[in-house]
Formats: structure tokens, sequence, C-alpha cells
């Protein structure tokens, strides 16, 4: 080669560089993985390192274990951020529980960043006193896996790299191709037909990755009120089911978060998986709500990814989504039913009380009980509560019982798996007169500022346009009854 041609090549390589250099740094600050062919990729080993650097760097607030390994033996890590100095929230209430999971197939990487940017977004603001990252970790914990499938992914492949057939016996071909991790769970595993092309595993949970993130659910975050996981694909969030083309019991939180959304947010499509994409059965989604009883998502990122030298900050190509996650995150106090007692009163043999239901999940078979210890004194009839309004009960059988406490039982959301919860409500049980009754009433409709809050109650609950009890959506609940 001419020299002058080698030298015109080297400047060519040199400008080039140049070009791309700031481009290069200003992501590698933000991002620790590396844009290969047409799309952004981190590898395991970079995650290891960037989730060890937080921890190290921020015990304050990040708390980082391995919560097992993956078919090739590397560690599955578990991020934790809350504010470690509070125990409880600020008001003594218990904090509210976040779970997050990116990379159940391996060669879905916007998914897997989106986790990942989710939990660094957080530790940035936090750092730099951002009031919604600092009350968001005051009052939650947000537990995080970025990447559940290590070997599938620095494999750049979408299963793990569980290759024996034994464990993939109703994959056709005979080459074996790994488990799909997202076919594996135990919720109506490998009853969507055909299984074939989604290798679901020799049997639920037979595979390390997938039993791994079930036990933790188990263990650790039984009580959260939000579980999204994350994917690459088409542009969409995909509530439950994907077995049922049905809508799932809770259907009024999931559509209410839908119109929130794409009101305020982003105009991302979210639809009932089975819907949005196909019949899919064993999915983390549905085992999430039908097993655990969590609100989930599957949020699908799309797969326009990078072009070489066009390579973009992740976190302005995430940018939208992220929107979402905190919208998701900061509200996390609504996404159940949350029940309080507003009046109460007792007349002979009967309880009369009012309960406002604050959350906007709807809540069946609720009862107030008189309870002594573990002994249920008396309760009242099984009522349901819609999200968002106010529910009145009488019951009778009350016979003026002394020395027990009052509270409420009732579950959390409607689908069957959801948590029940018995929160004691302070109440003064106390009988009066028919007269004496009548006469505060009176005083009580007497006094001009009461009427208005009784008319703006009533005109909230009467514009209500969707009542998941009414007789129509009767049909909805089938779903539930198949589970
Ligand atoms: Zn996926």
């Amino acid at each position: 080669m001419p020299i002058l041609g080698r030298y015109m090549r080297g400047l060519a390589v040199f400008l080039a560089i140049l070009i791309v250099a700031p481009t290069l740094v200003t992501a590698e600050q933000n991002w620790p993985g590396e844009p290969v062919d047409n799309h952004i990729y981190m590898t395991y080993a970079a995650l290891t390192q960037e989730v060890n650097d937080w921890a190290n760097d921020n015990p304050d607030i990040v708390q980082l274990s391995s919560i097992g390994n993956s078919y090739l033996n590397r560690e599955l890590w578990m991020v934790v951020l809350s504010d470690w100095s509070m125990e409880t929230k600020s008001n003594g209430d218990v904090k509210e529980v976040i779970y997050i999971d990116g990379g159940h197939h391996g060669n879905e990487y916007l998914g897997t960043a989106l986790a990942w940017l989710t939990a660094k977004w957080y530790i940035n603001e936090w750092n730099a006193g951002n009031d919604e990252a600092v009350d968001v970790l005051q009052s939650t914990e947000l537990h995080i896996l970025i990447m559940l499938n290590p070997d599938g992914n620095d494999a750049d492949t979408r299963h793990n790299l569980n290759l024996t057939t034994a464990a993939n016996p109703f994959v056709s071909e005979p080459v074996p191709t790994g488990i799909d991790l997202n076919r594996n769970y135990d919720h109506y595993w490998d009853d969507c037909s055909p299984s074939d092309p989604f290798a679901p595993g020799s049997g639920p949970f037979s595979e390390p990755e997938t039993r791994a993130n079930a036990d933790y659910m188990n263990a650790y975050v039984q009580d959260a009120d939000l579980y999204v996981t994350m994917h690459t694909g088409v542009w969409i969030m995909l509530y439950p089911w994907g077995k049922w083309p049905d809508q799932p019991p809770d259907w009024e939180l999931f559509h209410g978060i839908r119109d929130e959304v794409n009101g305020n947010i982003s105009d991302i499509p979210i639809q009932n998986a089975n819907q949005g994409l196909y019949p899919n059965c064993g999915t983390s989604r549905d085992y999430g709500y039908g097993v655990m009883g969590f609100p989930t998502f599957t949020f699908e990122t799309d797969d326009d990814q990078f072009l070489p030298g066009t390579f973009e900050d992740v976190n302005d190509r995430l940018g939208e989504e992220l929107d979402v996650m905190r919208y998701l995150i900061n509200n996390i106090w609504y996404w159940r039913a949350r029940l309080v007692v507003e009046t109460f009163s007792i007349e002979d043999e009967e309880v009369t009380f009012t309960v406002n239901n604050m959350g906007r999940a709807s809540t069946r078979n609720a009862t107030l009980q008189y309870v002594d210890g573990d002994d249920i004194l008396w309760e009242s009839d099984n009522f349901t509560a819609n999200a968002s309004s106010i529910t009145e009960v009488t019951s009778s059988g009350w016979d003026d019982l002394q020395g027990g406490e009052w509270r409420l039982s009732y579950q959390k959301r409607v689908v069957h798996s959801s948590q029940w919860v018995n929160e004691s409500v302070e109440l003064s049980p106390y009988s009066k007169s028919l007269f004496d009754h009548s006469i505060e009433v009176l005083i009580w409709i007497a006094q001009a500022g009461a009427i208005p809050i009784i008319v703006v109650a009533f005109a909230f609950w009467w514009s209500r346009e969707e009542k998941p009890f009414d007789i129509e959506d009767e049909a909805v609940l089938e779903a539930e009854i198949i589970e």
C-alpha cells in the first residue's frame, strides 16, 4: 500500500475516533454496556461490576445480594433500594414494596436496560437530592433483578443455556435450544398449544433461574403491590392474562392505569397479554398475578435499537418508558384496595358503617370484625367495596360485646390470589336510642358544610362509569374461577 494511502486511512480512522469518541465517553458514564451490531449490549461481567459499585458507593440506599445461580452458575444479582436509615415510612407505616425484573430473554437488551435504568435513576437522583426520588426511597423498597438470564445474555440468545435434551422434550428440533424462561413458571405451565417453539422446560420451575425468581417473590416480596417484568419486542405494556382472552378480575385497576398513562404520559398501547400478543402460558406475568396476586405488567420496549455511530444515551432512548415507571412507582399506594371506616354507629343489634375505598382496586368478601386476639366475636356480612367509592353496610347480630377490638379484614384486590390484610380500626362501640340518633342526624344535616360533601360524594359515586360488580360484568370473573 502506498505510504500516502496508508496515511489517508490512518487519518480517516483518527477522524472517525474524534467524531465517535465524545458519544462513547458520554454513554459510558451512564450505561455500562456498548453498542454492538445494531443494539446496545451489556455483558454479565459489566453488570456485576456495576451493581457492586452501586452497593459500595451507596450503602445508605443500596443492598446487593445474589438470589441464586444461573444454569452456568452465574450469580443472579438483586438490587434493593430504599432509605435504610428508616425502618418504616416517616408516619410509622410499613414501606411499600415493588418488584421489578429484567432479562428473562437474553437477547432483549432494551428490556434489561430499562430495569438497569430504573435502578440507576433512583440512585442518581437520590444523590442529587431530588425530592421525588427521596420521597420514594423513604416510603418504598424497590427490589430490582436486572438480568435473570445472564447465560443467554452473554450468548445473545433468547433462551437459557440448559442444552440437555432431557430438559427440553417438547421441542421437535433435533438440536437442543435451551429453555424459554418466560414459559417455565408454575401457572398453567405448558397449557397453551402449541408450546413449540417456546421450549417450556421439562416441568414448572425446572430451571434454576425461574425457581430462584419465584422463591424470592415468595420469601421477600409477598407484600408487593406492583410487579413489572421487562422485555423487548413490540412497544406495548401487557397486563394479565396471557393464558385467557378474558379481562382479569382486577380489570378496573388495569384500565385505570392504562387511561392515566395514555392520557398524561405516553401513547404506549396497554392491553391484556392474550389479546396483545398470542396465548402464552407459564409466564412470570401470569404467575405474578395468578399465584402471587400482584398487579403485574410486562413492559415491552420496542426493538428499535441502535445503528453504529448513532448510539443514543440510554437515559434519553428510554426516557418515556422511565416516565411510565416513575408514575407506577410514585402511585404505588393506590394499586390495591385501601379501606377506611368513615362513619359508624350501633343501634340495638344493628351495626351500620360506611367504608371509603381510597385505593384504585376493588375488593370483595370484606368484613368489619370485632375480635379478641384471634377470636372473632362478631363480624359484619361480607361486602364489596368498589375502587374509589364509598359503601354503606348494615349488619345485625351485635350483642353488646365488650373488651375486644375492631378491625377490617379484606383482600387487597379482587383476584383470589391477592393478599388478605387485617387492619385495626379505632372505633368506640356504643349503643344509643333512636331518639339520640335522630337528634344527632338533625344537628349534622343542619351544619351547612356537611351538605356539599354529601352532594360531591354522591355525584362522584354516581358518575363512575365502570363498576366492576354490575351484572353485565359478571362474565369477567370467569377467568378467576378457572384459575
Ligand atoms: Zn421477552
